[in-house]
């Protein structure tokens, strides 16, 4: 495969894909937001068809592909206007990271109901004293005998409500200060201390987010990602959390791009079809520059987004994780900037049936700003653009 060239069978994924978006659709997905419900039929249906774990090992019964294929599946969905936000943490982040790095108890748990949609994964990293800065994160986890014990809160948690448990980024009690050294621990919803509390947020989206208390949680050996205290400095366990967590945010920066992309072109494509019909003068309102060059533009700045973000998966796919690293936040990046201008130029396009209801592009507006600041920040890319692309200091 070539990042710039996609294959027959992506081609062929992305029609699919593409089908099966078109019969849900943007009208499903408003009824099931509306009604505070999951869009269940289309995750299920999904997942037969074996979308959800298009990039899960064969063996445990994924796919057998990588990013570059999960990403097809999620904007192909989301150009329909029913995009799926928990293949970003369910397949794409827990999957990943499980599938690299998990025992094999644990793939033989998690990788089978991950990849065909019966069993879903959150991934909980943020919180609320840290945000950006997840070197600052305080959740701790001590030993008690063979058990670890985990404190600490975290917020913006998506889809913890319908998850079967959530993979929360902590750290091993004596590294508090100092540099990061997080272990990752797969916390099943009804544990004991692990409570939630849905945060009221101004998004029309199915995915709900959570603050999340852990108190006191226990949780057995097993439940670290990459084994017990016997494995700790093997392959997985308390010391190989740094590995683990980038392996799975560079598939979460991809994912997010593809989200993005997809709702771009999803606004984009009804805002061409409004400016082909809608005459207030002698011509279609698409035959003035005004509103045919933005749209123009718009579509240019989402084919350039899927470049990058193309490239990046290519490279997280090849093995190549310190180069996906930077091709990741840049194609998340271009494609935050290409979705919020896109969706924001569909909304004008339309005029004041941008912000009615029955259009159903005005929601876009918060939605699409999404992508700009999760699961990293537009400014938090610059950073690091600035300080390990171009090499300039730092000021923090
Ligand atoms: C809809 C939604 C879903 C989410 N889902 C999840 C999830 O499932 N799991 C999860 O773990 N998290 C999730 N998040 C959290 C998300 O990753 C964070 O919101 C994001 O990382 C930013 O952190 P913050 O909100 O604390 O902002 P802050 O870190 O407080 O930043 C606020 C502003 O300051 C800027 N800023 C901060 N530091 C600097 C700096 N050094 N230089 C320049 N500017 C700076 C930022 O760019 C930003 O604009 C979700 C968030 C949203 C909105």
């Amino acid at each position: 495969m070539s990042p710039v060239t996609e294959t027959d069978e992506h081609k062929a994924l992305r029609s699919a894909v593409a089908a099966l978006g078109k019969r849900y659709g943007r009208e499903y997905m408003t009824k099931v937001v509306a009604e505070g419900g999951h869009p269940d039929e289309l995750w299920s249906e999904a997942g037969k068809l074996g979308y959800l774990g298009v990039n899960l090992p064969e063996e445990y019964g994924g796919g057998g592909g990588g990013i570059a294929e999960l990403s097809i599946v999620l904007e192909e969905l989301g150009a329909a206007g029913c995009p799926l936000l928990m293949l970003v943490v369910s397949p794409a982040i827990c999957g990943t990271v499980i599938a690299r790095f998990g025992t094999e108890e644990q793939k033989r748990q998690w990788l089978p109901g991950l990849s065909d949609g019966t069993r879903t994964m959150a991934f909980g990293i943020t919180e609320p004293d840290a945000g950006s800065n997840s070197h600052r994160i305080t959740t701790t986890a001590r030993r008690d005998g063979t058990d670890w014990v985990l404190n600490g809160r975290k917020v913006f948690i998506s889809g913890v409500d319908i998850a079967d448990a959530t993979l929360i980024v902590g750290r091993t009690e004596d590294a508090r200060t100092g540099s990061l050294k997080p272990c990752l621990f797969i916390v099943p919803r009804d544990t004991e201390g692990f409570g939630r509390r849905q945060i009221d947020m101004e998004l029309a989206s199915a995915e709900k987010q959570f603050e999340l208390t852990l108190d006191e949680v226990r949780l057995p050996a097993d439940a670290l990602v990459g084994g017990g205290p016997s494995h700790a400095f093997g392959s997985g366990g308390e010391d190989a959390g740094l590995l683990q967590l980038f392996a799975g945010l560079n598939p979460e920066r991809v994912m997010t791009a593809a989200f993005a992309i997809g709702m771009g072109r999803f606004a984009l494509a009804r805002a061409v079809e409004y400016a082909r019909d809608r005459t207030v003068w002698k011509a279609p309102i698409g035959a003035h520059q005004a509103i045919a060059h933005p749209l123009a533009q718009a579509h240019i700045e989402l084919e350039l987004a899927r470049l990058m973000m193309q490239k990046a998966a290519f490279l997280y796919d090849s093995g190549d994780d310190i180069a996906a690293g930077e091709a990741a936040n840049m194609a998340k990046y271009a494609a935050g900037e290409a979705c919020v201008r896109a969706v924001d130029q569909a909304v004008h396009t339309l005029g004041g049936n941008g912000l009615t209801r029955e259009f159903g592009l005005a929601s876009l507006i918060t939605a699409a700003r999404v992508s700009r600041i999760a699961p990293v920040s537009r400014e938090m890319i610059l950073n690091y653009v600035s300080h390990q692309t171009l090499g300039l200091p730092k000021s923090y």
